[in-house]
């Protein structure tokens, strides 16, 4: 990753790729303590647009305040250094990775004295999930780690410190032989993904669950309107890992994973084992409107260009 052309955006400039270094001292390497977003910007007929920006940018900044980490920028210009990262790096398409993080001014616990830095990079990522997941969707098992509790971590802070539970669980499904973990909260109840939020449909109802231990995903509040405009009904309630096994339908949602079918939990088939209708409809919808071709949610899309 670190030796290619192009520029990171590092605290205000225009960095070239392999020049934006930190110090091994840096603090948030130390103890985790940083905010980050997932962004991603899709090739349109008008040129690379990013998607929800403004909500991308948003959420920064309240992962921040959670933290109590306070961003020496204005959203304004988070917002204007995504658009120039993909610009500068001429990119058709991006993922986007703005990261607030301490810097290398002290250690030890203490705050006080540590800057907050951040740097916005982008680069073309090969998809997430495969084109046969999409369309097939995948196998998923029920980690046999537990979701943060909410006292614990803070659930509602994209920190960086948090995905070591995300990694965790991701490399058990992967050595088990599934694509993805699913984790469940302290209490039992399911969460979300190591990297997305989790619907079911049953009886032609949608049900995610709350947002007590899972992060409030951009796409999944995208899921809502979408679902919503196609005469849906969606349901945030407590969902048991069993519910899931007896669903009609279940998939992950995320910037990454996008709308992933979940086909299988834990040996059980889902619903027909593949792509439900609902899903494949949601999934359809929601790859013409990132990349710019219904007009109706033209506004979830910054050009960057
Ligand atoms: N949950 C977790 C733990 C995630 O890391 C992500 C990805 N950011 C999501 C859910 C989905 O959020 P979004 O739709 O905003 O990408």
């Amino acid at each position: 990753m670190a030796d290619r052309d192009g520029f990171i955006w590092l605290d205000g400039e225009m960095v070239p790729w392999r020049e934006a270094r930190v110090h091994v001292l840096t603090h948030t390497l130390h103890y985790g303590m940083g905010v980050f977003e997932g962004v991603r910007a899709y090739e349109t007929a008008d040129g690379p647009a990013i998607f929800r920006l403004q909500e991308h940018t948003d959420r920064l900044f309240r992962s921040a305040h959670i933290m109590q980490m306070k961003i020496p920028f204005t959203k304004e210009q988070v917002n204007q250094a995504q658009v120039d990262v993909v610009r500068e790096n001429k990119l058709p398409h991006a993922y986007l990775r703005p990261m607030a993080f301490y810097g290398s001014e002290g250690m030890g616990l203490r705050a006080s004295n540590l800057q907050v830095h951040l740097v916005v990079a982008a680069w073309e990522w090969p998809a997430y999930m495969s084109p046969e997941a999409l369309e097939l969707g995948i196998k998923v098992r029920t980690s046999s780690y537990t979701r943060h509790h909410v006292n614990i971590a803070m659930c509602k802070a994209k920190a960086n410190g948090n995905y070591i539970n995300s990694m965790l669980s991701l490399s058990e499904a992967l050595s088990g032989g599934a694509d993805e973990a699913l984790l469940l909260d302290p209490e039992g109840y399911v969460a979300e993904g190591s990297g997305e939020n989790i619907f079911i449909v049953r009886d032609g109802v949608i049900y995610t669950p709350d947002l007590t231990s899972c992060l409030d995903g951009i796409t999944r509040k995208t899921l809502f309107t979408l679902a919503a405009d196609q005469g849906y009904e969606v349901r945030e309630k407590r969902i048991t890992r069993d519910e899931v096994y007896i669903a009609d339908e279940a998939f992950f949602t995320g910037t990454a994973a996008e709308i992933t079918p979940i086909r299988e939990l834990d040996g059980r088939i889902i619903g027909e084992g593949r792509r439900g209708p609902v899903t494949e409809k949601l999934q359809a919808i929601y790859f013409d409107l990132v990349r710019g071709k219904v007009p109706q949610y033209a506004e979830w899309l910054t050009l960057a260009k």
